[in-house]
């Protein structure tokens, strides 16, 4: 027999899909707050919204009449052209309030602006009673307890409090960043834990404020705005630069036409725009906004409205690959070989954007961090105090491996010739138009990321046998780290064999790696067994390995190395892809043309 169903069962129906858990039901509240106009929206939840879920508004508000309108299905006042092109609301489908009435203990107070008195409204698992005169703001306010009290089978799938209070939270957070001109706080149990203030400026400014407010101060100080458009489409926000990536997307927001969405065709372009700028495994953060015509995206795809449909894909996943990539770019992330005046800023303002430098004191702000007191002594202006001839000493003995050769090093490599070592550290090398300045200890690690990543692709690293086989003692905990990865390490040329307890037995060693003190690097490599994930391969953690190794190699910070050991070092950047691009966002060299160098002088 088939029979229509009562309208409490097929609320309780939609429910499933509407809301899943608290944080649904408290994104569906704030949306319909946003939607009224508020200015302030004040949320409330106890025992992680299980227990009450209020969300408080001064917007529009509802008359008696709509008030028993609201929780009807399908009534909504957001949609006036019956079609489904031209929405500009958070929420079109008229079914949350339905929904969440049917499966809750649910009271919705309301006045609207002309009105003497509020209203309310009451709705148990979809019995309604009222609408009955109560005492209220302008605005509305809608309280939630018992959430799923009707649906026991949903009740059993909520975690703790906690982590459905956090759920809310960040809920709450992505529609902040939608509405900069609307004041958000947030209780958890009379704790607040959020409270948004609105900043004044223009638009962007104040979605960049809220960004701040919401990705917190590290991020907005390591992050690029963004603001292009093609075909139409515009792509505004702040994207974080590579140093700042983290292991999950928890951090992308992405808005489509201001509206929160998880988009997998995002996400991805997302990450790829970023390319090998980060390791495999590694996200970006970013607050991304997509704008464009309403007829040229389908927002209505899934009850929650976090999916959507671009009728253009191609078009949108080029606009986000390339915008991205154009502005890293810009930053001097990418290769910093080629960056003119971008160079000079990454060069004196570590790890910070790029700005044009136009006066000298701005060069002495920026130098300090960079490049740290020895540098700033040496660009300080001098002290009137202070004789002014200087006091040169006798002249330094000629460097006879410099003079005489370095013109054929100039003209054949693109990375020059070494003159010399600073700080232990870094190696200034001269090119045929400019000068470099190359970490030796970032570059070595890229080195040797890339060989272990081209001789895993091939047949394994190439090993090299110990004449006498090494034991190295070591805790019964790292020993069984080790010996589960033991045909993984074999690939990366470290042979081991287990050796009764407390030891282990070394008899290959990855040839590359000859002079390393293989004592330490088993050890350090079984501590960083601890942080690889049991389940994850030790090829997809090759950068932690890889870096690992690097330290036992033999080119470090802190060692002096001989002219011929620098060029070498040169001559093998230019050989290995990718030697000149971030490793972990961070660059290996920074160079700065003749031309760069005259403009510090002014001299152009
Ligand atoms: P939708 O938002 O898709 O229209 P809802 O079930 O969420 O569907 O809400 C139904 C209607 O109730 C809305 O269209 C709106 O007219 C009204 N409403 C809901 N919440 C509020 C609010 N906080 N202030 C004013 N009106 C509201
Ligand atoms: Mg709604």
């Amino acid at each position: 027999m088939i029979r229509r169903l009562p309208t409490h069962i097929v609320n309780r129906i939609a429910a499933g899909e509407v809301v899943e858990r608290p944080a649904s039901a408290v994104k569906e509240l704030v949306e319909n707050a946003i939607d009224a106009g508020a200015k302030r929206i004040v949320i409330e939840l106890e025992a992680g919204g299980k227990g009450l879920i209020a969300v408080s508004d001064d917007g529009i508000g509802m008359t008696p009449d709509e008030l028993e309108l609201a929780i009807e299905r399908h009534a909504t006042s957001k949609l006036d052209d019956d079609d489904l092109v031209h929405i500009d609301s958070l929420g079109f489908r008229g079914e949350a309030l339905a929904a969440l009435s049917g499966v809750s203990r649910m009271t919705l107070t309301s006045r609207p602006k002309d009105q003497e008195t509020a209203f309310q409204i009451t709705a148990e698992a979809g019995a309604v009673t009222g609408p009955s005169p109560a005492a209220g703001q302008r605005g509305t306010r809608i309280e939630i307890r018992d959430l799923f009290f009707a649906t026991p089978a949903r009740l059993k799938f909520l975690r703790t409090e906690r982590s459905e209070g956090q759920a809310a939270k960040e809920v709450v957070e992505r529609l902040a960043m939608t509405s900069p001109d609307v004041a958000f706080t947030l209780h958890l149990d009379s704790r607040q834990v959020l409270n948004l203030g609105v900043s004044s400026g223009e638009l962007f400014q104040t979605f960049k404020a809220r960004i701040g407010q919401i990705m917190g101060k590290a991020f907005f100080q390591n992050a690029l705005a963004m603001d292009t458009e093609r075909d139409g489409i515009g792509l505004t926000g702040m994207i974080g630069l590579p140093t700042e990536s983290r292991p999950n997307g928890r951090f992308q927001h992405l808005f489509v036409n201001r509206r929160p969405v998880q988009d997998k065709l995002l996400k991805s372009a997302l990450r790829a725009a970023y390319g090998d700028l980060l390791f495999a495994g590694r996200q970006p953060m970013a607050a991304l906004f997509l704008d464009l015509a309403p007829e040229r995206v389908d927002v209505n795809v899934h009850p929650a409205k976090a999916e959507v449909r671009f009728r253009e894909p191609g078009v949108v996943r080029g606009l986000i690959i390339g915008g991205i990539k154009q502005r890293l770019a810009e930053a001097g992330c990418r290769t910093t070989s080629s960056l003119g005046t971008a160079a000079l800023g990454v060069l004196s303002a570590g790890s910070q954007a790029p700005t044009p430098l136009t006066h000298r004191s701005q060069i002495e702000r920026q130098i300090s961090p960079g490049i740290g007191e020895e540098a700033r002594a040496f660009q300080a202006p001098l002290d009137d105090s202070r004789p002014t001839t200087l006091d040169v000493g006798p002249p330094a003995a000629r460097d006879d491996s410099l003079v005489g050769d370095i013109a054929p090093f100039i003209r054949d490599h693109p990375l020059g010739a070494a003159r010399a070592q600073l700080f232990d550290a870094y190696i200034v090398a001269q090119s045929h138009n400019g000068m470099l300045l190359v970490d030796q200890h970032a570059a070595h690690e890229r080195l040797v990321y890339e060989r272990l990543k081209m001789a895993l692709a091939e047949q394994g690293v190439p090993r090299q046998g110990l004449l006498l086989p090494e034991v190295v003692e070591l805790e019964d905990d790292l020993i069984e780290r080790l010996e589960a990865r033991l045909p993984e390490l074999e690939r990366l040329g470290l042979v081991l064999e287990t050796f009764g307890q407390g030891a282990v037995v070394v008899r290959e060693m990855p040839a590359m790696l000859k002079d390393a003190d293989i004592k330490r690097l088993v050890r350090d490599l079984a501590e960083d067994l601890v942080e690889i994930d049991k389940a994850r391969s030790l090829e997809s953690a090759l950068e932690r390995v890889a870096a690992t190794m690097a330290c036992h190699g033999s080119v470090r910070a802190g060692r002096r190395l001989s002219m011929t050991e620098m060029n070498a070092l040169l001559r093998e950047m230019e050989a290995t892809p990718n030697s000149g691009q971030c490793n972990h966002g961070r660059p290996t060299y920074v160079a700065l043309s003749e031309a760069d160098i005259e403009r510090l002088f002014k001299r152009r």
